[in-house]
């Protein structure tokens, strides 16, 4: 198949952008060619996630934010992730209504994965998604994640600054924040300000986040926790000017990989890479088997990529 669209995709074109996602995704042959594009491309764009329980206002809040950047003429890309539905499911559906309000915006692009039953695999699909968005040129990608355990913690790795929603007086909501998520949010907004309780679980919040700095040594990041009403756009301005403190705060306090860590990345990608030649190569017998019974329906993606690397470490 042509790939002659591939370099249109660093220019930012939209029909590259798509093709590319939808490759990297469905990990269609044309996949290795994407992330090999994609790949020297990286971190220009600045990702932010979003995660929080099913109706705490993340998808209406995610539209009022991408307002929000689209006003500072900055390009966006929206990763909606939702581990907890099949792909025809009613949250993502709910997703492209609610995005709707920026369809025809050519500097906003958006969208949705579900799970397919991993979420290791989902996870590792919405990262190249975000790189291939990255790649793409787009200055903001907001990947906004229903939570639902360790999904959201995992899909949270992918972002530079992460935002943790709760819906005033939402009792488990807060439990949740509490047992751990806490640990991964940059920054906690309260949604539904228009709500009574709203202030009083921003306050509960904010006790709960000085109690944990406390602890820290000086110069850390205070996650700060910010009320907003995403129906009006209140409280948006306020979020906004955190994610761009909080980049400042980032861009001198990195928390990137140390140079052994990056090391390890990097030797662990170029294996990725060789092996994914190695197998893209192949005719080995064993192998051709498996694609077929990929084909066929009889096994799925991922147990299928563990036999073939069952396969290859038995190859001479
Ligand atoms: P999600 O499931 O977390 O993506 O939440 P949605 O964005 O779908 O919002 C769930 C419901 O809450 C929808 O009916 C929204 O219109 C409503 N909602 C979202 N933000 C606000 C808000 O700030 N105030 C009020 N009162 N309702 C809101």
């Amino acid at each position: 198949m042509s790939l002659d669209w591939l370099p249109k995709l660093a220019e930012g074109n939209r029909g590259a952008l798509a093709r590319a996602i939808t490759a990297v995704e469905n990990e269609t042959a044309d996949a290795q060619a994407v992330l090999a594009e994609v790949q020297p491309r990286l971190g220009c764009a600045r990702v932010i996630g979003l995660t929080g329980s099913p109706g705490a206002g993340k998808s209406t809040l995610v539209s009022a934010l991408v307002a929000a950047f689209r006003e500072q003429d900055l390009s966006v890309g929206v990763v909606a992730v939702d581990p907890s539905s099949p792909l025809t499911g009613g949250a993502i559906l709910g997703d492209r209504v609610r995005m709707s309000d920026h369809a025809g915006d050519p500097g906003v692009f958006v969208r949705s994965l579900a799970s397919r039953g991993h979420v290791g695999g989902l996870s590792r699909t919405a990262a190249r998604v975000v790189d291939v968005m990255d790649a793409a040129g787009r200055d903001r990608v907001v990947v906004e994640t229903v939570g639902a355990g360790q999904s959201e913690v995992e899909i949270a790795g992918l972002a530079q600054t992460r935002i943790v929603v709760v819906a005033p007086g939402m009792g488990d909501d807060i439990q949740a924040v509490k047992a751990g998520i806490l640990e991964i949010a940059d920054i906690l907004v309260v949604n539904k300000g228009d709500q009574p309780l709203a202030q009083a679980s921003a306050a509960q919040l904010g006790d709960m986040v000085s109690m944990t700095a406390n602890g820290t040594t000086g110069g850390a990041w205070s996650p700060p926790v910010i009320i907003t009403t995403a129906v009006t756009g209140e409280g948006i301005p306020e979020l906004a000017q955190a994610i761009d403190a909080h980049g400042r705060w980032l861009a001198e306090h990195p928390r990137g990989l140390d140079p052994q860590g990056r090391t390890r990345q990097l030797v662990a990608t170029l294996a990725g890479q060789r092996l994914t030649d190695a197998l893209l190569e192949s005719g080995d017998r064993a192998l051709e088997d498996l694609l077929a019974r990929v084909a066929r329906g009889e096994t799925d993606f991922d147990s299928a990529a563990r036999e073939a690397l069952k396969l290859m470490s038995q190859a001479p």
